[in-house]
C-alpha cells in the first residue's frame, strides 16, 4: 500500500481543498430538439441521447 513519506502540512493540505470547488453542471442545447439538457442524459423533451431515442416520450 502507498503510505505518503512525509506529513504534509497544514497549509499544504488547505490550499488544495480551497482549489477544489463544486460547480453546477452547465446544460447544454438538445441537438433534436433544442431543448436545454444536462450533458451526458437523456433529453427529457424527446428522450434521445447520442441521436436516438432511449426514453419514451407522450
Ligand atoms: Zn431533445
Amino acid at each position: 500500500m502507498a503510505v505518503p513519506k512525509k506529513k504534509m502540512s497544514r497549509s499544504r493540505t488547505r490550499s488544495r481543498k480551497a482549489a477544489w470547488k463544486v460547480h453546477a453542471p452547465r446544460p447544454v442545447a438538445c441537438e433534436r430538439c433544442g431543448q436545454p439538457k444536462l450533458p451526458h442524459r437523456a433529453c427529457r423533451e424527446c428522450g434521445t441521447y447520442a441521436g436516438r431515442e432511449v426514453i419514451e416520450t407522450e
